[in-house]
């Protein structure tokens, strides 16, 4: 089984889809460009649903559900909206049987249908702030697509709101790309870099797009999530007004922030090795593979009552996989829950079973551990820190160690094409300089980082004056 899986260094692409396609997370559909998520994607997904969802209603939102469908009209209003989504949006234009009276678009994202609904709903100063999520699909029609990173029909979440002022809105953008730091560092195991877009990589119709952005196995950079300050472009075009305390009409203050299930490529890019996945503790749908051992059927009576009583020990815990399938070798069922990326598995054989101990297994590392029964469970939280730790470190360290400050441009050209990786260097801040750099190099400014020391310089490309660096990579 281990031979089916392409090694990085060989070709980093087909490493990713046989991984994805031998462990079974997802495979092609009938239709081109769609993905259909396996259970062992779905699994993962919904840990990280879960996850998130949590921090969403922490910080004060709650759910709710609009049409997959949108006038097309309602596209039209906002025009640079819908400049950005027209090429890719796929359109109804006939149902039950005739020609619809007016095209209906498949949501593409669904700033348009909320805020024909936020106009009705909001009236007063006193129905804000409106914090609203979704969980849906959506659908981009993309004429190249990869398994979870780029495909025509997606799963994400989108969030909503509408305040009575910039500078809410602006906080709000602001947490929300916390949230998704928080999510993508605490339990992706993942280091993201925060900061915003420049005006050419924003979101067709926002002010400012703030988003963090993680380099993933070969380099590259993944856009792992994006928060935007919308201002009041859209209750502008959709008349989305509020009374304010002293009975004026004011426009509301909006944003939009999402992150989808290219995240979970994400996951498969930074910790996966050549044997397959590696799942990062806090999200692995099995957190532990208990795999009993035995040749005949004395030894298998003799491992199988302290593996079942092991197991339902951590399953208060943990979520635990107990492996006792007959018609499997315990080699192939190591080889399996590796390349399923579960972060501990645990052997018992009959010698085990004599000293009262089990050897515990780090997919990480690979590190074998003996453990006495009784240290088990204990151990077991504490391996599974020790292992998100060590996913996250090693993913930093990387990133450090391939990101590198660059003045020249001829070096640049050359690096990013021989070498990859990130590259802080000067902008000038035309849209001139980033497009050409792009045609050039295809590499793109992933992002302004936030919170960064000021310093003069020149453009990387025109060597006009800069004010500050900004972060140029390739990109998925
Ligand atoms: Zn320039």
């Amino acid at each position: 089984m281990k031979d089916k899986i392409t090694k990085r260094a060989d070709d980093y692409s087909r490493w990713y889809t046989d991984v994805i396609v031998q462990s079974k997370l997802a495979d092609y559909s009938p239709v081109k460009g769609c993905m259909v998520i396996r259970p062992n994607g779905f699994a993962l997904w919904e840990k990280m649903q879960a996850q998130m969802d949590r921090m969403f209603k922490d910080t004060g939102h709650v759910n709710a559900y609009f049409p997959v469908f949108i006038p097309e009209s309602f596209m039209q209003k906002e025009a640079e909206h819908v400049e950005g989504f027209s090429p890719e949006c796929a359109v109804v234009t006939h149902a039950g049987g005739k020609d619809l009276e007016e095209s209906l678009m498949v949501r593409p994202t669904s700033e348009t249908i909320i805020n024909s609904m936020y106009s009705k709903w909001i009236n007063s100063y006193r129905d804000l702030p409106v914090l609203i999520n979704q969980w849906c699909n959506v659908v981009r029609w993309e004429m190249r697509t990869r398994l979870f990173l780029r495909t025509t029909e997606f799963l994400w979440q989108e969030g909503h709101t509408a305040h009575a002022t910039y500078e809410e809105a602006e906080d709000e953008t602001i947490r929300m790309l916390g949230v998704y730091a928080d999510f993508a560092e605490k339990y992706m195991a993942i280091p993201v870099l925060r900061g915003i877009k420049s005006e050419a990589e924003k979101f067709a119709g926002a002010l400012h797009t703030y988003c963090i952005e993680a380099m993933m196995g070969d380099k590259k950079s993944l856009q792992s999530g994006t928060s935007h300050n919308l201002g009041q472009n859209f209750a502008k075009a959709f008349n989305t007004k509020y009374q304010t305390k002293d009975g004026n009409q004011e426009y509301v203050w909006q944003t939009s922030w999402g992150v989808s299930t290219r995240l979970i490529g994400a996951i498969i890019m930074v910790h996966g090795d050549d044997q397959g996945l590696i799942m990062p503790p806090k999200l692995a749908p099995n957190q532990i593979v208990m795999v009993p051992i035995w040749r005949d059927d004395e030894a298998k009576d003799k491992v199988l009552t302290p593996a079942s009583k092991i197991t339902e020990e951590l399953k208060k815990d943990f979520s635990v996989k107990f492996d006792d399938r007959d018609q499997y070798s315990p080699g192939w069922k190591f080889n399996e829950w590796e390349m399923l990326g579960v972060p501990i598995r645990i052997e018992i054989g009959p010698k085990d079973v004599e000293n009262e101990s089990v050897v515990m297994v780090r997919r990480d590392s690979r590190e074998k551990i003996k453990v006495k029964w009784e240290d088990v469970p204990s151990t077991a939280g504490k391996l599974l820190d020790e292992i998100h730790n060590n996913l996250f470190d090693r993913a930093l360290n990387f990133r450090k160690d391939n990101t590198f400050t660059i003045d020249d441009y001829a070096d640049f050209k050359d690096r990013i094409e021989n070498e990859g990786g990130f590259y802080s260097a000067h902008w000038c801040g035309s849209g001139e300089c980033e497009e050409k750099v792009k045609n050039e190099t295809m590499a793109t400014i992933r992002l302004i980082p936030m919170n960064q020391e000021r310093e003069e310089g020149m453009c990387l490309y025109c060597g006009n004056a800069s004010k500050e660096r900004v972060i140029f990579a390739k990109a998925y």
